[in-house]
């Protein structure tokens, strides 16, 4: 297997070819999400990022092992080891068991991930499903000696990893600096160095999800899971490691290292990260008043929205700059790409009515070309995308009659749009683009309502009233009133 694609190593700094350890094997492991709420548009981007690597990869004929975690437990509101875990505080807050949280917000992750029409995982494991195994990599680092207990907790040693690898290469920091900035915050006593991170943490008492172990009732880390359900998953070294640019530090730094203390070796040939979303200029967060689930964003049910955007709309637009770029969310920008994402739409629908000439005066091989030299430099999406907008023009012209292309041309024309919107962008077409199906709906209950109409006029009352009790089975109230009628669903 050959390829031409060439992706940015965030460990390395710079493009390399890319050559998958065991091909056409190829495992990548993604970042998932801490699940205790929902989805926003900070999730929808790297969930789209990794959803093309995985696209593209099996397009290319690979056979790709796709592992996204989710966590369930061990990430504390506090970074530094310290403070609730989210989980265990939003279950608190709403009077449920944890995994009630966890089951709530999978599904409705779920949802959002199909509405994007993201495929899913091979493989989806939960951190609470393995403790066994996060104990038995806790006991081989503490075995290797880059560890220690403290009062039932274990801590990884970052000064003793650093004497015989390297602490902060993918991020760039150094550790006499990491040493020197991090605060000493109250209850980190216990840790040699604040740079320290926990591996396993004893519960206190108050903590209600926690496991026996060899050290204390408790529950792991945070990191650990990842180098943990990597391995497990894609063996102890594997291609892809993929996540936001957020968790690079410290997330992905402590991968590394609990990965290297245990194996003595680094796990991950290739590093990818997408860059972060803003919102009009600023960064996305509750507190600011600019934070939109991805709910929100498709019925426009938050204050910043001037309209609801569908979810073809919103991954038009994550696909229309480059994965390591920032993106700046604004009504302006959306706008921009539903217009963009329906013209594109059309283009392909348009192919299908187009008929074949004698004479040929398109260059759809110098297309083609293009449109794969721009996924194979690092998979960017906005040059593919302009060249098949430079596809429409010749698309339009064709259907004009200023141009012509034969039967050869239009087949692989075709096919190259079919392969690069459908397959390769994972664009729905516009009748599947999610943000039609109450328009759907409701012309459908309007024909309904008009039978219903025609069988009140003749006194058909049998019939009038069947339909209004089956529309209501239905979940759909249909009311009477001095113009005709109106429809509203069931809460
Ligand atoms: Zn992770």
């Amino acid at each position: 297997m050959k390829s031409n694609l060439v992706i940015y190593n965030t460990m390395s700094r710079k493009k390399e070819t890319f050559e998958p350890l065991n091909a056409p094997f190829v495992g990548m492991y993604v970042c998932g999400p801490t699940v205790y709420g929902d989805a926003h548009l900070g999730h929808a981007r790297p969930a789209i990022t990794f959803d093309l690597v995985f696209r593209y990869l099996t397009y290319l004929g690979y056979k790709v092992r796709y592992v996204r975690n989710i966590t369930d437990v061990g990430h504390l509101v506090n970074d530094a080891d310290e403070g609730e875990d989210k989980i265990q505080k939003k279950a608190r807050l709403d009077q449920l068991e944890p995994m009630e949280v966890v089951q709530f917000y999978t599904n409705r992750f779920h949802k959002n991930m199909e509405q994007l029409n993201t495929l899913s995982p091979s493989i989806e494991p939960h951190a609470s499903g393995h403790i066994i195994e996060q104990q038995a990599l806790v006991q081989r680092i503490l075995d290797n000696g880059f560890a220690y207990e403290s009062d039932g907790s274990i801590y990884f040693d970052v000064n003793a990893y650093n004497k015989k690898y390297s602490y902060g290469k993918l991020s760039g920091r150094k550790v006499e600096e990491l040493f020197a900035n991090t605060r000493q915050l109250d209850g980190q006593s216990e840790k040699r160095n604040p740079a320290d991170f926990a591996l396993w943490k004893k519960a206190a008492p108050e903590h209600i999800m926690h496991w026996p172990s060899p050290w204390s009732e408790g529950f792991p880390g945070w990191h650990l899971e990842c180098s943990c359900m990597s391995q497990k998953y894609l063996g102890d070294t594997f291609d892809i490691h993929g996540g936001g640019l957020d968790l690079q530090f410290p997330h992905h730094e402590c991968e590394i290292a609990q990965s290297t203390a245990a194996y003595g070796h680094e796990a991950v040939k290739y590093w990818m990260h997408n860059n972060m979303v803003t919102v009009n200029g600023q960064k996305m967060g509750k507190s600011l008043g600019n934070f939109i689930t991805l709910d929100q964003l498709f019925n426009g049910g938050a204050e910043i929205l001037e309209q609801p955007y569908s979810p073809m709309t919103v991954r038009f637009f994550i696909l229309q700059a480059h994965y390591r770029s920032p993106l700046d969310f604004s009504n302006e920008a959306l706008k921009a790409s539903e217009k963009g994402y329906e013209r594109l739409m059309a283009a392909v629908e348009s192919l299908k009515k187009i008929k074949a000439s004698a004479t040929n005066t398109v260059n759809v091989q110098e297309l083609s070309d293009k449109c794969f030299e721009a996924l194979n430099d690092d998979l960017n999406t906005p040059i593919l995308i302009s060249h098949l907008f430079d596809g429409v023009r010749m698309i339009n012209s064709i259907v004009a009659g200023t141009e012509k292309i034969d039967a050869e041309n239009l087949e692989a024309l075709t096919k190259l749009y079919n392969d690069l919107v459908f397959q390769v962008l994972g664009l729905l077409p516009l009748t599947q683009s999610g943000g039609s199906e109450h328009e759907a709906l409701d012309k459908v209950i309007g024909m309904v309502a008009e039978i219903r109409a025609t069988a009140k006029q003749n006194k058909d009352w049998a019939t009038a009233d069947k339909i209004r009790d089956e529309l209501k089975a239905a979940g759909i109230l249909l009311k009477d009133t001095k113009d005709g009628y109106e429809w509203t669903l069931e809460s």
